[in-house]
């Protein structure tokens, strides 16, 4: 990389860059030659899960005594956009801010759940761990889930149905242990005025070894990009799990808002990721693509818009790097000044703004290509379509992201959803 395109290296520590460094040879070597065949074939290779496990992409935040890495949300970032910059499509990028952002949670409000094991696992690439929220009538609104759990015995009974929930088929077929989710339900039969004190968090496991978890039905979603990770339904008839596995207590939605900013700065990083490799793509393209005797790069049109989209990008790689290191101070160094709620506003902005970014970034750069660009033999489309699906509102829509910042902001009593 030319030095004058170093400058984000320069808000990062000595140990940042080293491991961005070795994250970039990773991507380089294992993910970036086979992507494309990953987005074709619909999955990740179960081995290349295992490698990223071996070279400590997963549990990254989480401590080492409770079976992560060690390491803190900015690195995680830092890894997912990297990631991203190898695999576009943002398969493998959702694969791993994933398995980063949930087992963070589940390590810090697991309690004494004892959950070492499936972080232990999810680190080592055996597992997967994800979040199960959303149902059909509308996922903005998690307040309403319709998801029933009921204690009975020491087991919450589950009844219900989510959608569009991600890792189903990596869960239930082709991991080595398996894996689950984070299941938000409402406690008790369905009232007619849910409220969040209702909801309950509850690790959900799929399948565990050769066995598949009674009382869950699954299926797969045909989606229309980043196929290289599954979406899927996930139908709980029945289902148990012992009550050890709820995380929070009364506090199950405020915790599960704590997992979402922080799985929204690590998305944030995936769009970041892609654009950087679109925007770089349109770097080559442009300055080798003449037409009427000129390269296209030649034209402010052209170039001007470049550098809008560049410093557009960065203002938002910006945001993250804020984020993280602002998730940081609050749950690795645990510093007393910093709330938990105090990451509303900054990961919503990122959230907000990395997706939409990646976006136009994207349609820019495939008009420059032009009609190659809507030929299957590019590769564009593909990243398009995977930042699609963030701008279209997997891990929370951009007037929900728009709402949080507005109500933090402005204040509660001015501001509903
Ligand atoms: C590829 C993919 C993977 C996903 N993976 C998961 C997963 O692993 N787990 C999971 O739980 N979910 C997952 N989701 C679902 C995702 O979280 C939801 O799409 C998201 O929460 C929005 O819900 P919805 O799609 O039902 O849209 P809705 O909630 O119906 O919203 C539709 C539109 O209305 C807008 N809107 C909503 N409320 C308001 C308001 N108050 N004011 C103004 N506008 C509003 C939204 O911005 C949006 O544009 C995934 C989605 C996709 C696309």
């Amino acid at each position: 990389m030319p030095m004058h395109l170093r400058y984000h290296d320069a808000l990062l520590s000595d140990e940042e860059r080293l491991f961005k460094s070795s994250v970039r040879e990773f991507a380089e070597r294992h993910i970036a030659p086979i992507w494309e065949k990953i987005d074709e074939a619909g999955s990740i290779p179960v081995d290349l899960i295992k490698r990223m496990g071996s070279q400590g992409l997963f549990a990254i935040p989480v401590e080492e005594e409770k079976g992560g890495v060690g390491g803190t949300v900015t690195m995680a970032a830092i890894a997912v956009e990297e990631v991203a910059y190898a695999d576009p499509s943002v398969a493998v990028a959702v694969y791993t801010l994933l398995n980063n952002g949930w087992p963070l949670l589940l390590s810090l409000y697991g309690g004494r759940g004892g959950f070492e094991w499936l972080v232990d696992e999810i680190a080592r690439g055996d597992s997967f761990l994800g979040i199960a929220s959303t149902e059909s009538h509308g996922g903005s609104d998690v307040a309403a889930v319709r998801t029933v759990a009921e204690e009975r015995d020491g087991m919450w009974d589950i009844n219900g149905e989510k959608t569009y929930i991600s890792g189903v088929i990596e869960v239930m077929e082709h991991l080595p242990k398996g894996g689950g989710w984070l299941l938000v339900a409402r406690k008790g039969a369905r009232n007619s005025s849910p409220s969040p004190r209702d909801l309950v968090l509850i690790l959900t496991i799929g399948r565990h070894g050769r066995e598949r978890a009674p009382g869950i039905e699954y299926s797969r979603l045909e989606t229309i990009g980043r196929h290289g990770i599954s979406t899927g339904i996930l139908r709980f008839n029945n289902h148990r799990e012992p009550v050890e596995h709820t995380l929070g207590g009364e506090n199950s939605f405020k915790i599960l808002l704590q997992g979402f900013n922080i799985a929204r700065i690590l998305v944030a990083a995936a769009n970041i990721g892609s654009a950087r490799w679109a925007l770089d793509q349109a770097l080559e393209w442009i300055k080798e693509r003449t037409v009427f005797g000129r390269p296209l790069a030649s034209r402010q049109s052209v170039a001007y818009t470049y550098a809008e989209l560049l410093a557009e990008l960065e203002s938002s790689r910006l945001l993250v790097l804020q984020a993280a290191r602002l998730a940081d101070k609050i749950y690795v160094e645990k510093d007393p000044l910093f709330k938990p709620k105090d990451l509303n506003i900054p990961s919503a902005m990122a959230k907000l703004k990395a997706p939409r970014t990646a976006l136009k970034v994207y349609e820019e750069v495939m008009k420059w290509h032009g009609a190659l660009s809507y030929m299957k033999e590019s590769k564009l489309h593909r990243g398009w379509l995977g930042v699609m699906s963030y701008n279209v509102g997997a891990e929370g829509a951009e007037n929900i992201m728009r709402y949080i910042v507005a109500r933090d902001t402005i204040g509660k009593e001015h501001i509903r959803p």
